[in-house]
């Protein structure tokens, strides 16, 4: 099981850590500061420094069948470090930063559109998420203009724990359908954006929304009758 240091500070670029096992297709650290893929938010990238000054890229970051154990997959032939090693584990902060504001965006963007969510994923800089909105029609310059206008409040962005069992009893608090919250460790975490949202989610965001800059809608699609995708982009 690896500590997961990038869940209480996003903005932890580098730990020193140890190496518990080292093979060609995935590197264990004790813990890290490498976001594991999930929730629509890919895994971070970056590298481990060794002692002797070299540096191991890290081309992805994913979690083993447990959803504990975190593994940073290496680049091909990257020298391996022996278990115990220290090393220091280090983002591409550049763009976990970008997936960071994409992130946070699209809970914005949740809350010009209240409907359910059945999908999304954050890009590099971009992002989308999919609602089931029926019949409604969207109106493209009115999203933007709204999102522009939640950007402007620079709300601070918190989080909290609750048990599953107070998940259970507020099940409104649940926007995405199909992307059920992680329950069964027995908590959960909320992501609070101060007066606008409040939402469990495992994901990366930034501080305060206005950290997330210029957003344009790039695009509205129809997914199947009921569903539709909206897509942002990052200035
Ligand atoms: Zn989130």
């Amino acid at each position: 099981m690896t500590e997961l240091l990038f869940r209480d500070d996003a903005y932890r670029r580098e730990a020193e850590v140890e190496v518990i096992e080292a093979a060609l297709s995935r590197i264990v650290l004790d813990s890290t500061v490498f976001y594991a893929q999930g929730g629509g938010q890919p895994g971070d990238r970056g590298e481990l420094a060794l002692a002797d000054g070299s540096t191991i890229a890290v081309v992805n970051t994913v979690y083993d069948a447990d959803r504990k154990t975190i593994a940073h997959v290496p680049a091909e032939g990257a020298r391996l470090p022996g278990p115990g090693e220290r090393v220091t584990a280090r983002l591409d902060w550049e763009l976990r930063y970008k997936r960071m504001r994409a992130h946070t965006a699209l809970h914005l963007l949740s809350v010009v559109l209240p409907y359910p969510v059945t999908g999304g994923s954050v890009g590099d800089g971009e992002g989308r998420l999919d609602f089931d909105s029926g019949e409604v029609g969207f109106d493209k310059a009115d999203i933007q203009s709204r999102l522009e206008a939640l950007v402007a409040t620079d709300a601070a962005v918190t989080m909290r724990w609750i048990t599953d069992e107070e998940l259970a009893a507020n099940p409104g608090l649940v926007k995405t359908m199909k992307v059920k919250p992680p329950t069964g460790s027995g908590r959960v975490r909320l992501v609070e954006i101060a007066g606008l949202d409040l939402q469990p989610c495992g994901g990366t965001h930034v501080a305060r929304v206005g950290e997330i800059g210029r957003i344009a809608l790039t695009g509205i699609e129809k997914k199947g009758k009921l569903n539709r995708r909206v897509r942002i982009m990052l200035d």
